[in-house]
């Protein structure tokens, strides 16, 4: 796109997540502060398929900024991975006038992204997901929502865990991340974590860590475990079965995902949205936003799909030294 462009794009892919209103309220409204026309393309890239594409006035993103979810409702869309559905999608945006494209989403949208990118059409991604998994980035929209959604409900869980004097398992979202669960063990100061990215599948030393913490006096023992490790209800059941104390698990699930977006995710999400819109004008494409450092700068989508992220070394080790 050229500058001086006149209509963009923008799409939610993906997994939802709390603040992905607040990015496109602001791709809309920095858009057309900017003179440029916008259409919403609704269920991500199936919606591009579909043509389900809608204008987007100013006012067509009033008294969203407080919601959950997105407006342009989400999808994962499996032909979006053939080259000719990818060759399909750029000849659809280019027929609705579509020079320009912001794709809020996880890494999977930003292939997608990629892909358009190659058939002529700017794209700019926006990181949009609870899992914090995009390693370009410090922080992606809803993370920090999801993580108090939960250490609020981990918080009721330890009430009655501890009035029972209970082993309670509470399983949190993230298949692959640990990032949900390793805050909320900080947060909550459970007693064990169990992450993906570092799971040694010794529950022996595990009951043996409950079995230790009772005879302390410890009257409840939280384990936060991340969804990527799952079976938390069979996994209640033999530490019952092992230790004779009685174990629960509960699943936290999509609750995790929903609710309004704290005020961190509002913002952070409205600076990317707007970034993206900046980075379309000034003529870029193939473009990530991402907050790195202290401050919001962009990639080249390959160059960031290439990047590595692992959990950082400090937070682990220091949110072991706590448990006592
Ligand atoms: P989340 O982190 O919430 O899972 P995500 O964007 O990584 O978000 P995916 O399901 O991986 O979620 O991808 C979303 C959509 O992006 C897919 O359904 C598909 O339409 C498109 N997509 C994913 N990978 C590719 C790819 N390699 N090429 C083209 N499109 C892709």
């Amino acid at each position: 796109m050229s500058e001086g462009c006149k209509t963009i794009g923008v799409l939610t892919s993906g997994g939802d997540a709390p603040g992905m209103n607040a990015a496109v309220r602001a791709v809309v409204r920095t858009a057309t502060a900017k003179g440029m026309e916008v259409k919403g393309i609704r269920r991500g890239y199936a919606g591009l398929l579909d043509e389900d594409i809608v204008d987007m006035p100013p006012v067509s993103v009033s008294d969203i900024i407080h919601r959950g979810g997105t407006i342009l409702y989400t999808a994962r869309c499996r032909e979006m991975f053939q080259p000719e559905v990818q060759d399909h999608a750029a000849e659809i945006c280019r027929k609705h006038g579509i020079e320009g494209l912001v794709i809020i989403g996880g890494d999977g949208s930003f292939r997608g992204a990629g892909a358009l990118a190659e058939r002529g059409i700017n794209t700019i991604g926006v990181p949009g997901t609870i899992d914090l998994d995009i390693a370009c980035t410090d922080y992606t929209i809803g993370f920090d929502t999801a993580i108090n959604t939960a250490m609020e409900a981990i918080d009721k869980i330890r009430d009655t865990s501890t009035s029972h004097e209970r082993v309670s398992i509470v399983e949190v979202m993230g298949r692959q991340a640990g990032y949900i669960a390793m805050w909320c063990a900080i947060a909550n100061g459970a007693e064990d974590m169990l992450l993906p990215e570092m799971y040694d599948h010794d529950e022996q030393a595990l009951i043996d860590r409950i079995i230790e913490k009772r005879r302390k006096g410890k009257k409840h023992h939280i384990i936060i475990n991340a969804e990527g490790i799952g079976h938390s209800v069979s996994m209640a059941a033999r530490i019952e079965a092992a230790t004779g104390i009685e174990t629960r698990a509960t699943i936290l699930g999509h609750m995790q995902r929903g609710g309004t977006p704290t005020c961190k995710d509002r913002v952070y999400a409205s600076i990317m949205g707007a970034k993206a819109v900046e980075l379309l004008q000034e003529g870029k494409s193939k473009r990530i936003v991402a907050y790195r450092g202290g401050a919001f700068v962009d990639y080249d989508i390959q160059e960031a799909l290439h990047m590595q992220k692992s959990l950082p070394e400090d937070y682990i080790r220091i949110s072991k030294s706590l448990i006592r």
